[in-house]
């Protein structure tokens, strides 16, 4: 029983490695789901939601939560149509002098724009 889980839980990490458009746990189990029918729809939520709590994968909060198998430190840029996300290299920025007494630990930035397909069908 351990030794399935652990494999269905590498080929749900293996699946989100190989996706670069940052899905969402829905279009993970989709692309799952056409190799791999026996892992349920709840596995892989459950899965995605555990290994982004345990630091092993990313987890991009937007209206919906997208998931990155990426985790080395970069930031990403959001299709204001689509909703499409890429990866964006991260600018070091100095950290800001007043704190107001927090301990730093991360930032975030999520840049927003125009995909490239959405930026082609735009008339201007
Ligand atoms: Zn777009
Ligand atoms: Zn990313």
């Amino acid at each position: 029983m351990e030794e399935r889980n652990t494999l269905q839980k590498e080929i749900i990490y293996q699946t989100l490695c190989g996706m670069s458009c940052h899905p969402t746990a829905g279009m993970v189990y989709e692309q799952i789901h056409k190799q791999h029918p026996a892992i349920s729809r709840s596995t892989v939520f459950r899965v995605l939601s555990r290994m982004a709590g345990e630091g092993k994968i990313l987890r991009l909060e937007f209206t919906e939560s997208r998931y990155d198998g990426q985790t080395c430190p970069h930031d990403h840029v959001r299709c204001r149509i689509c909703g499409a996300v890429a990866d964006i290299p991260r600018i070091q920025m100095a950290p800001p002098d007043d704190d107001a007494g927090f301990l730093l630990e991360d930032c975030t930035v999520i840049y927003r724009g125009l995909c490239p397909a959405c930026r082609n069908s735009q008339s201007f």
